[in-house]
């Protein structure tokens, strides 16, 4: 189990610490889970999702960054979610990179850190500003997740919706709304 708040000072100077964190064994993993399948009607049947994420924490003690802990790593989300036109449950799959340094406050406060990203080893790491010491990873992996999700997810995307007038599922069958929204207003 991970815990969603770790500390700086836990780590040893240039060790890397590989963790896995998933939504089966890691509360605050479930809690982003439930957060991406927010849009399913519950009393209805739907498949369990899962987010899983592999990174490794490594502490170093280097110019610019000073004492500074960076997170490397990778995540993989299935989950289900309502089709935006026609409300059927679709299948998603989401999976990307993760790259993040957590610096000291003052060092967020210089002109080079402005664009809040840094360079690591060709990697763009996104910055973040360590509180007290401490490095929130529910944050930072809601926050990548998070911008991954497709805005407008479809089952299909030919997909035709519900009607707006009576609520017929339109891909199953039609209604005489349509002709009507269909033909030129006079
Ligand atoms: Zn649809
Ligand atoms: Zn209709």
């Amino acid at each position: 189990m991970m815990k969603q708040k770790i500390q700086l000072s836990d780590y040893e100077v240039d060790e890397t610490y590989e963790f896995v964190a998933k939504n089966s064994t890691d509360p605050w993993i479930s809690d982003i889970l439930n957060e991406l399948e927010a849009d399913i009607d519950k009393s209805e049947p739907f498949k369990k999702g899962k987010l899983e994420i592999s990174f490794e924490v490594l502490r170093r003690v280097a110019k610019p960054l000073a004492d500074h802990l960076t997170i490397k790593g990778y995540f993989e989300a299935d989950y289900q979610t309502p089709c935006v036109r026609c409300l059927k449950l679709t299948d998603q799959h989401i999976e990307s990179d993760i790259f993040g340094a957590w610096v000291n406050e003052s060092l967020m406060k210089l002109p080079e850190f402005e664009d809040e990203c840094f360079r690591i080893n060709g990697h763009e790491y996104d910055l973040y500003t360590l509180d007290k010491g401490a490095i929130d990873l529910k944050e930072f992996i809601h926050e990548q997740v998070f911008m991954n999700v497709p805005f407008l997810p479809l089952h299909d995307e030919n997909c035709k919706g519900l009607c707006q007038k009576c609520g017929v599922n339109l891909n199953e069958t039609s209604c005489s709304h349509q002709s009507e929204m269909d033909s030129p207003q006079h």
